[in-house]
This record gives structure tokens, C-alpha cells and sequence, in this order.
């Protein structure tokens, strides 16, 4: 009789995302800041490991842009979620000039 392990969704891929979404810096502590992106449905959260408070203020205020310019070249079609995948790439693109 053969027998087989039960497949697990764990992996070491699974293992590096914790690590990066864990909400501690080096040394354990957890900690907060007052960016939007650590605030969900009115809830404060940790900040992930490496989240960087500048870069991420930095790229918010590029939001707008970002929105006119997905609004001229996708204009309202966000068909097969065209719109989201434009606003996406231009926010990749615009996001550089931050790093
Ligand atoms: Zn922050």
C-alpha cells in the first residue's frame, strides 16, 4: 500500500513572503507609522518589515498623475480590468523616479 503525504500550500516561497509581510523590524518590535497603505477599514496595522515611510508617501502623491494618465489612454474601459492594468503600469513607471 502506498501512502502520500498531504500536500501543504507551505513552501520556503511561502516562508520569504512572511518574512517580508512581517510586521517587526530587526530586532522583533513591532511597529506602526501613519501611512494610508497601514490603515485598513479604519484600522491601524503594523508596518510590514522593510516598509519604507517616504518611498510610500513619495509614491502616493503620484496618484493623481497616475489617474490622468490612465484616464487618457484607457479612458473609462476597464473591461477584462484594462483600466486597472494601465493605472498599474503607470504607477510602476512614475514609481521609479521615487526609488
Ligand atoms: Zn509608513
Amino acid at each position: 500500500m502506498t501512502t502520500y503525504k498531504k500536500m501543504t500550500r507551505h513552501s520556503k516561497i511561502d516562508d520569504a513572503l512572511s518574512q517580508l509581510d512581517a510586521p517587526q523590524g530587526g530586532n522583533g518590535e513591532v511597529r506602526y507609522c501613519d501611512c494610508a497603505e497601514t490603515q485598513i477599514d479604519g484600522e491601524r496595522i503594523p508596518s510590514p518589515r522593510f516598509h519604507d515611510c517616504q518611498y510610500c508617501r513619495a509614491r502616493s502623491t503620484l496618484v493623481p498623475t497616475a489617474v490622468k494618465i490612465t484616464n487618457e489612454v484607457a479612458g473609462s474601459n476597464n473591461g477584462g480590468g484594462h483600466w486597472t492594468r494601465v493605472f498599474a503600469d503607470t504607477m510602476e513607471e512614475l514609481a521609479k523616479r521615487c526609488l
